[in-house]
């Protein structure tokens, strides 16, 4: 059985104040719930509030990016060392809009991957194809190569902390959602690339997460897909409500 992990992606939003505001509403929301894993990956100003504000109970902090250098003359950029110093457990890695806006590509998702494994922070790692690919019949040609690009020649024994991210490019922010059957594909295509790629058991206790428009409303049919492990939330989880009720959803 594979721990479903539920992750809150807030992307450029909440001061530190609001990020402690959604605490102290969302935190005594969720304090029974022992199924799934939750992880807030904030603004990195945020952070130290953040984990603060959950100290002792078992919401996980992520990073939304890091660099894969340990550390330089990189203006504006955060190291691993730098995550994990203050308590960052996990790290978004790959996001598409970082791979839109701010040229990541599949090769330093590779990099990131590596550095983020050595200082023992749990990545998350984002594929998904864009519109156009999907339309065009790639879907399954793209996310063999992004998986394939940010796992290729990592020792598979290092990479059981992994988790993946599924979130199609065009289903992130539109309020479109690939249906459950839809996203089961894709995540079986991974789970295979994966197994081919890192053997058997890793691929088997990788948690695969689907993103792309997850609400309360949507959350219980596609997690209730065998091979959904979870989901990466971002409008939905900026509401505490909300949020919670995805959690419970899993
Ligand atoms: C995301 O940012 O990873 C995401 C899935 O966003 P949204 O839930 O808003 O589509």
């Amino acid at each position: 059985m594979r721990t479903p992990v539920i992750a809150a992606n807030w992307k450029m939003y909440k001061t530190p104040t609001e990020a402690e505001s959604f605490l102290t509403a969302f935190l005594p929301l969720v304090r029974e719930q022992t199924k799934s894993e939750i992880v807030l990956c904030p603004p990195a100003i945020d952070l130290t509030f953040v984990l603060a504000g959950v100290q002792a109970g078992s919401v996980r902090v992520g990073a939304q990016n890091m660099h894969f250098a340990e550390e330089g003359a990189y203006t504006g950029e955060i190291s691993a060392a730098m995550l994990t110093a203050l308590g960052v457990t996990h790290v978004i890695l790959g996001h598409s809009e970082r791979r839109q806006y701010f040229a990541e590509t599949d090769e330093t998702v590779h990099r990131k991957l590596i550095t983020a494994l050595k200082h023992r922070l749990t990545p998350i790692v984002c594929i998904g194809e864009r519109l156009e690919e999907r339309e065009g019949g790639e879907t399954e040609e793209v996310l063999t190569r992004q998986i394939g690009v940010a796992i290729g020649g990592i020792d598979p024994a290092q990479l059981a902390p992994m988790i993946v991210a599924y979130e199609p490019v065009w289903a992130i922010g539109t309020g479109k959602t690939a249906t459950p059957e839809m996203a089961a594909d894709a995540h079986r295509l991974i789970r295979g690339e994966v197994a081919r790629l890192a053997g058997k058991s890793v691929a088997e206790r990788l948690r695969i997460l689907y993103g792309g428009s997850v609400k309360p409303e949507n959350a219980a049919t596609l997690l209730g897909q065998p091979e959904i492990d979870g989901a990466l939330v971002g409008g939905a989880s900026l509401d505490p409500q909300s949020f919670a009720k995805i959690v419970g959803a899993a």
